[in-house]
């Protein structure tokens, strides 16, 4: 065997190679960077109440602000303090969020417009914020007290409500902004008047679970409670309150689960969205049966939506999306990561490259036949006859009878035909499975049609291939034989 040689073409394939193997590992590398960015990681999303407005923190601690309706960015906001909790003014106009670390923390209120901080409370820890969908004004929670204050009147005294030994775990204002409901650890669920803060009930659920996430139905008859009940942890559930019969009832749930994003009223009064388990799962919000629909994004983790307006947004890996509330679909993309690498060319290139090794080595292996003289591949590198297999195959049939050769002659057609059906079966493998991609057909479907049609494509090859092998030989045979 000839020693290997520094040659051109050996030193291009080579780059070649490095070049497919830098193509492929730059997106990916890329991808995984951006994955684990936290400036890409959406940790709280929220909207006002007349849908017109979305904000979401992300994991850098900045504040984006988009309007709904164009899907224009409004503003971005760099808040010091990373808290998951933001709430959205009525009208879009103000913002809360946590805006400083101390002993207890401080809630501030952004002017959207001009990104600079209009108001400051202090509150506990464990604050929580929403505002009226009605009126100019907020509730802020904190251990066992919650203010209503007003967004516009800074002198105006708040409104308090005393929740004596419990602590708010959740707080939502009625459509008609005179009720607010608040969820606290020890008594359930509990309403309350906001305009005077008297208690409406005593306790509308209070059966030792704790609510973090209220939701009232567009028409204000019903509340829709995830809560984790006391007896059973792990066990989240979303409970919906008839608040004229006081009557409950659970909703279906999922897989057991571990985690819990969010519960929302889409606009409209169609549906119930639930977020569990990074999946967004919708309920008819009149039978409480779960809806089947196109949900592209596998991770989703957060949902808002606001009291009116055409849309709600849903924030998953792939972005921040708004989707239309009656039919579902997606009306805007306000934020998204990099596209996902394409790797076609690549494949391409791949497969040019193989090509290009393949016929090299063919090349250098190539030799010529000692008795026809024609250049053949030898079936293997170290092969010792210096005949092409033609000849071989012609001198072997010398020493047959006539049967002998006609069973080698059957022998040698049907394993043609089986090397025929493995090829058309291992080739139909990667087209089945692009053909189900992109087409959605079932796998077995896919993969005959993609065998069917690989067999179609090589016995027209075989049929071309021997129609121009039958005329080069009619051309070439009087030289041979003369
Ligand atoms: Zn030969």
């Amino acid at each position: 065997m000839a020693a290997r040689r520094f040659t051109l073409a050996g030193l291009m394939l080579t780059v070649w190679a490095v070049a497919l193997a830098l193509g492929y590992a730059v997106p990916m590398w890329r991808a995984i960077e951006h994955d684990v960015d936290p400036a890409n990681r959406v940790e709280a999303l929220t909207m006002s109440a007349d849908g017109a407005t979305v904000a979401a923190r992300f994991g850098d601690g900045k504040l984006r602000l988009w309007n709904a309706i164009s899907g224009r960015l409004l503003n971005t906001i760099a808040v010091p303090f990373q808290s998951s909790r933001i709430a959205l003014a009525r009208d879009g106009r103000l913002v809360a969020a946590e805006s400083d670390v101390g002993v207890a923390a401080n809630v501030a209120l952004w002017d959207v417009a001009t990104g600079k901080v209009v108001r400051e409370f202090a509150a506990a820890p464990e604050w929580l914020i929403e505002f009226s969908p009605t009126e100019d004004r907020f509730a802020l929670a904190g251990g066992s007290t919650v203010f209503i204050h007003s967004t516009t009147d800074e002198d105006a005294a708040p409104v308090c409500v005393q929740l004596g030994a419990s602590r708010a775990t959740a707080i939502a204002f009625s459509p008609d902004g005179q009720t607010l409901a608040v969820g606290t650890d020890q008594s359930g669920v509990r309403l309350f008047d906001s305009t005077t803060g008297a208690g409406r009930q005593r306790s509308i659920s209070d059966d030792g679970s704790v609510a973090h996430a209220l939701a009232f139905s567009p028409d204000g008859q019903r509340l829709a409670m995830s809560e984790w009940p006391r007896s059973t942890p792990f066990s989240h559930r979303v409970r919906m309150l008839n608040l004229r019969s006081a009557k409950t009832q659970t909703l279906p749930r999922g897989d057991d689960f571990m985690w819990y994003e969010g519960t929302a009223y889409l606009p409209g009064g169609r549906f119930l969205a639930v977020v569990q388990n990074n999946e967004l799962r919708l309920f008819d919000a009149s039978s409480h049966q779960p809806v089947g629909f196109d949900q592209a994004d596998g991770m989703v983790q957060g949902i808002a939506a606001g009291r009116r307006g055409p849309l709600f947004a849903v924030a998953g890996h792939s972005g921040i999306e708004l989707r239309d509330c009656q039919t579902l679909n997606v009306k805007h993309v306000l934020w998204s990561g990099p596209p996902p690498p394409n790797f076609v060319f690549l494949g391409v290139g791949y497969l040019l490259w193989i090509v290009a090794i393949g016929w090299r080595a063919a090349r250098r292996y190539a030799r010529t036949c000692q008795t026809c003289g024609r250049r053949y591949q030898p079936l293997r590198r170290n092969e010792v006859s210096t005949d092409c297999p033609d000849c071989r195959e012609r001198a072997l049939y010398d020493t047959l009878t006539a049967e002998q050769i006609r069973l080698a002659e059957r022998r040698k057609t049907r394993h043609g035909l089986l090397r025929l059906v493995g090829f058309c079966c291992l080739s139909a493998l990667p087209l089945g499975i692009v053909l189900r991609e992109t087409i959605g057909l079932r796998f077995w479907l896919a993969y005959v049609i993609a065998a069917l049609a690989a067999l179609v494509a090589f016995v027209a090859c075989g049929i071309a291939y021997l129609c121009i092998a039958r005329r080069t030989s009619s051309r070439v045979a009087p030289r041979g034989n003369s």
